[in-house]
């Protein structure tokens, strides 16, 4: 987060005077303490400042890098991740190739007859399909896909930068997002690498 020049002068201030009041930097700086509330508001909200009420602004120590790396930290596939695209079990690999490209989603999903998560098929599965002699009309897609248990997935409440991990890891583009039900796991979402491209770009626009 990029401060203003007088949000980096109350940064200053508050460092070299331990703790203070609004007032007390109001009076250095000699302006009204209504006019540095914003500037206090948002330099508390941005975790350079901590407030304790009745005595005053603390630095807490946290320079932007490392309040950058703390959010980075913090993100959750539940305000990150996509709707899942998915087929059932009984498809064709040519129907799923015509989900894969109506939805426009190199990964699709596929569930059996309760939506439970049964395996997952990419793109260089289908191509795999094409280059053999088989008819995609009739070949399952459930021949191509990897199934479960080898499908790695994740919760909604789980953090970004683990599914991160994971992507890099196992080598893959995405997981699905599941929700554990007496039935099995129930596909609820999507998190691709770009989910995470776009919050490290949310995050840089915000900073
Ligand atoms: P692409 O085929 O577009 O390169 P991936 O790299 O994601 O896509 O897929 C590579 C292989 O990994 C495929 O065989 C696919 O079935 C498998 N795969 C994809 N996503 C997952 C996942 N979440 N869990 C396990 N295997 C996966």
């Amino acid at each position: 987060m990029k401060l203003n020049k007088r949000q980096e002068q109350i940064v200053e201030i508050v460092k070299n005077n331990g703790t203070i009041t609004g007032e007390q930097i109001a009076d250095e700086l000699h302006l009204t303490r209504a006019t540095l509330r914003p500037d206090l508001a948002i330099l508390t909200m941005a975790g350079f400042l901590d407030a304790r009420p009745r005595v005053g602004y603390f630095y807490t120590g946290k320079t932007s890098g490392r309040l950058l790396t703390e959010n980075i930290r913090n993100l959750l596939v539940e305000d990150y991740h996509s709707m899942p695209a998915v087929v059932r079990d009984n498809m064709s690999v040519y129907d799923a190739i015509v989900t894969m490209f109506t939805e426009d989603v190199g990964t699709v999903f596929v569930v059996d007859d309760h939506s439970v998560l049964v395996g997952v098929v990419s793109r260089k599965d289908f191509l795999r399909a094409s280059i053999g002699k088989q008819d995609l009309t009739s070949l399952p897609v459930t021949m191509m896909m990897t199934r479960m248990p080898n499908v790695t997935y994740c919760y909604i409440n789980d953090l970004l930068v683990d599914v991160g991990k994971k992507l890099i890891e196992r080598e893959i583009d995405a997981l699905p997002v599941v929700k554990e039900t007496q039935e099995g796991l129930i596909v609820i979402g999507r998190v691709t690498k770009t989910n995470i491209t776009k919050a490290l770009v949310t995050l840089a626009e915000k900073s």
